[in-house]
């Protein structure tokens, strides 16, 4: 056993090499707190427990995460699965794991019960807003994408829940944050395990498909070398796009046929600077016609993911279409890790301009103070990617959106005016509270009803909500005009 441990951190040790030495040690020493945590337990997999963490310790490598969230990323599962508490883990890793692993596991703790697709949407904002840094979410869909690599060996109805919830949660998640390579993982893992099927008959034909396409595309990329090269354009990389076969069966319940959809050249072509990139675009479209309408400049106008390339379609061998995306190197780690590439480029190991290149920054504030510290990012996404703050449920599971700071007699009064006139306490993850009681992120609430209370005008000091409010004021003024009324 012993054997595997020290394996299995060697096969991790290998991924660290960009950090420093003193941050490798701390990793090392996050591993072995995690080992000897949960000792004799095994996964599902029958594998040692450890390889789930550290497998999720090696994605987050993979994405030139920090040391703080690779140490929080093998800690994740230890205070929800051994007797290790989270002071444990603050006394010995410090606050910032600590908070990590106690927003990960709050994750976990919301029970997502496969609600109408509408719904989804609140999931995804809920959960981004319940990580006060945005690491908490890298290293939960880190998890996660280790848990669909591995869904294999669940039971049938698990294995459906998770993928629904890929699906519908942490994929879309990973992609309004930018984190593409992350979010087409999820999607055709998620895709693979709910519709097996579906998953392996488009697989066939889409091999099948490339296979014929092969010889094109290399001629392709020669052509479009040479020409770069006749004008002296440096052409970093050229590379054919694998085609998502999520990406193709959501496009074909929009009834476009199969062969439409598969039947194109994908490529992409990786330049030095920005005015290489439309520098290419003008050799492309002279080597074939343009397809009218198909240029998009997401250069000049970024996504709002951040995300940066020149698109174009141009009239192939055949008029089979070629899509060609062109981008920088910069473009490119942003395009595919979004987000996750702060911390990459924070460790200094580039000289990526992040005033100059990065959109994402760009659009957020002022550049000058958006790389200043890591808090500020954090929040600067929290309120770019969702405006609102507070997403709390009811019993039955649905999600309420408040006011930052909202307290219990703010939710009584958005479930009904009724309710809030005669809220008396309330019952949030399984404790009795008052109605003044500030409400945080994911909690459950369940409102407790009194017939003989009516609101009191003390009420109107802790209320947050304009509708708490006015529903109160209403009250106060009928009950003072009734009493008036009573006295003749
Ligand atoms: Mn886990």
């Amino acid at each position: 056993m012993e054997v595997a441990y020290s394996n299995a951190m060697l096969g991790l040790n290998a991924n660290l090499h960009y950090l420093s030495k003193e941050n490798v040690d701390a990793v090392v020493r996050a591993f072995k707190f995690a080992n000897k945590a949960p000792r004799g337990q095994f996964r599902v997999t029958g594998e040692p427990y450890i390889i789930h963490p550290v497998a999720v310790a090696k994605i987050l490598a993979s994405l030139k995460q920090d040391a703080v969230a690779i140490m929080a990323g093998l800690l994740h599962d230890v205070v929800e699965d051994t007797e290790v508490t989270q002071q444990d883990i603050h006394q010995t890793f410090g606050q910032e794991v600590a908070h990590i692993v106690e927003g990960v596991t709050k994750f976990s703790q919301v029970q997502y019960s496969s609600p109408l697709k509408r719904e989804s949407e609140n999931y995804r904002k809920m959960f981004i807003s319940m990580s006060k840094d945005i690491r908490v979410i890298i290293v939960k869909l880190a998890d996660r994408l280790h848990n669909m690599r591995t869904i294999q060996v669940m039971p049938e109805n698990k294995r459906k829940r998770l993928a629904h919830e890929t699906l519908d949660i942490y994929a879309p998640i990973a992609k309004r944050l930018g984190m593409q390579m992350v979010s087409i993982e999820l999607e055709e893992l998620g895709f693979a395990a709910l519709y097996p099927l579906r998953y392996m008959i488009l697989l066939s034909h889409m091999y099948n498909v490339s296979a014929g396409q092969a010889e094109v595309l290399l001629h392709l990329e020669k052509q479009i070398r040479l020409r770069a090269h006749e004008v002296g354009l440096e052409v970093l990389d050229v590379s054919t796009r694998e085609k998502q076969l999520y990406g193709i069966y959501r496009k074909m319940s929009k009834r476009k046929s199969f062969n439409d959809l598969l039947d194109v050249y994908a490529l992409r072509v990786c330049v030095k600077d920005i005015e290489s990139c439309y520098a290419m675009i003008g050799i492309l479209h002279g080597m074939y016609m343009p397809k009218p309408k198909s240029f998009k400049d997401y250069v000049a106008a970024p996504k709002r993911n951040g995300y940066q390339s020149l698109h174009t379609v141009l009239y192939g061998p055949h008029g089979t279409p070629i899509e060609i995306q062109v981008r920088t190197k910069e473009m490119h780690v942003m395009a595919t890790q979004g987000v996750a590439s702060h911390w990459l480029y924070k460790t200094g190991q580039s000289e990526f301009n992040c005033k100059k290149h990065q959109a994402w920054f760009n659009q957020l504030a002022d550049a000058k103070s958006t790389c200043a510290s890591d808090a500020m990012f954090i929040d600067l996404v929290k309120h770019t990617v969702f405006e609102s703050e507070l997403y709390v449920l009811t019993p039955r599971g649905k999600i309420i959106e408040l006011k930052d700071g909202a307290t219990v007699l703010d939710f009584a009064y958005c479930i009904h005016t009724d309710i809030g006139h005669k809220a008396q306490a309330a019952i949030v993850d399984r404790e009795t509270v008052s109605i003044n009681t500030v409400l945080e992120n994911g909690q459950t609430v369940e409102i407790v009803t009194c017939d003989s209370v009516t609101p009191q005008s003390q009420w109107l000091d802790f209320v947050k909500t304009s509708r708490a409010k006015a529903s109160i004021k209403v009250f106060l003024k009928e009950q003072v005009i009734s009493s008036q009324d009573q006295l003749g």
